[in-house]
């Protein structure tokens, strides 16, 4: 039969049917699984046969998750995590040994760069960082003991694009291990393994839950990359709830329905907030006002949920505008059918200094948008109102 497009397949990729011919599936909420007889019980452990034993290494919910997302990425394979960056944290932490060297974007999600300059040090793996527009430069930053190259695309909060084709071809010609968290584009927008990616992890609490109730994370790529962070996750135990997979399965299946919404409306807000008096400047990957417009167009679907602006009159205006808001929430995640304004500076990256966050474009003034599901004129009037109140 011929290969489904992303939308059947995130509908139709289901679990084989119980005995109840159930049309949807089930969740498994069971922490173990029974064994025939002595014999299957010792061909189970010796991974003689593909089959379940313990929730905390495989469950038929998670199994169904992480295949579609296999399937949505163009991946061989993956493991689901309980939260993105238990994924991240695992992610490198199975590949790694003391001494190797991470080469990484600056822009990246808090918590990962958190990770970099205060968890692994006490390992001894240390980690470089280049401009995400300075590709030129990454061959000095490579050590013999440099194994992988990570980053994200587009960017948080700044939504600045990274060319993954021109990082996958370096990637290769350094024999490193490229991965990219892919969060902020889903595999909707952008499958990174066509461009060289031997990993993508996702915080599934993103777009991929897409209505902020679940925390989960997956890594989906390379067989052999993924069986060493299986065996690394079975005994250190970061596995995703069965009800948490269920839950991610189903939403899995309006992914595509959903992102275009979350991006039509992304676009009329950045289209409104270019033409406003109170605003600076406005980044949305497909303005064409967006210093990577043409790579952006190249890589993704469309522009992705987020929009970043800055208003006129930097900290102070800034707290009027959150102030103002009425609508919109004022909180810390994305990729909700809410939307959501967040100030950077303030909240996900106040643990950076103040030379940091102007390294990442974060300045005091500046707005993050997620833009969500709501009347896009709706969205757009509190903003509005907000801006006019400033
Ligand atoms: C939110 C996020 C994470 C972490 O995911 P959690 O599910 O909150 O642990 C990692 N990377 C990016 C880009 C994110 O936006």
């Amino acid at each position: 039969m011929k290969k489904k497009k992303f939308e059947t397949e995130a509908i139709r990729t289901q679990l084989e049917r119980s005995k109840f011919l159930e049309h949807s599936s089930p969740i498994y909420l069971t922490s173990s699984f029974i064994f025939e007889d002595s014999e299957d019980m010792r061909a189970s452990f010796a991974e003689e046969k593909d089959r379940n034993i313990y929730s905390r290494y495989s469950n038929p919910n998670s199994s169904e998750f992480i295949e579609k997302v296999c399937k949505m990425e163009g991946a061989e394979d993956g493991f689901a995590f309980s939260s993105g960056m238990s994924a991240v944290f695992s992610t490198f932490a199975a590949l790694l040994n003391s001494g190797d060297h991470i080469v990484s974007a600056r822009s990246i999600f808090g918590s990962t760069h958190s990770l970099f300059t205060q968890v692994f040090p006490k390992w001894n793996i240390s980690h470089s960082y280049f401009k995400i527009g300075d590709l030129d430069n990454l061959e000095k930053l490579i050590t013999p003991k440099t194994k992988i190259i990570f980053a994200e695309s587009p960017t948080n909060p700044g939504v600045d694009i990274l060319d993954l084709g021109a990082l996958g071809r370096f990637s290769k010609k350094h024999k490193l291990i490229m991965i990219v968290d892919n969060c902020f584009a889903s595999p909707y927008l952008q499958q990174p393994i066509k461009f060289g990616a031997d990993l993508v992890i996702h915080s599934g609490t993103k777009l991929m839950d897409g209505q902020g109730r679940v925390l989960a994370g997956i890594t989906v790529g390379k067989a052999a990359l993924i069986d060493q962070i299986y065996r690394y996750s079975r005994i250190t135990g970061p596995a995703l709830s069965p009800f948490n997979a269920w839950v991610l399965s189903k939403s899995l299946e309006t992914l595509g329905v959903r992102v275009d919404r979350h991006c039509e409306n992304a676009l009329k807000v950045a289209r409104f907030l270019e033409g406003n008096k109170s605003v600076n400047w406005v980044k949305y990957p497909f303005l064409r006002s967006h210093p990577q417009y043409k790579l952006a167009k190249k890589q993704m679907k469309a522009g992705g949920c987020v929009v970043a602006f800055e208003v006129k009159g930097g900290r102070r205006a800034g707290k009027k505008f959150f102030d103002s808001i009425s609508m919109l929430s004022l909180s810390a995640n994305l990729g909700d059918t809410r939307s959501i304004v967040t100030h950077p500076a303030s909240t996900t990256h106040s643990k950076l200094s103040e030379e940091e966050r102007l390294e990442c474009g974060i300045t005091d003034g500046m707005v993050r948008i997620s833009v969500g599901l709501e009347h896009a004129e709706d969205i757009i009037n509190d903003i509005s109102q907000a801006l006019d109140r400033i």
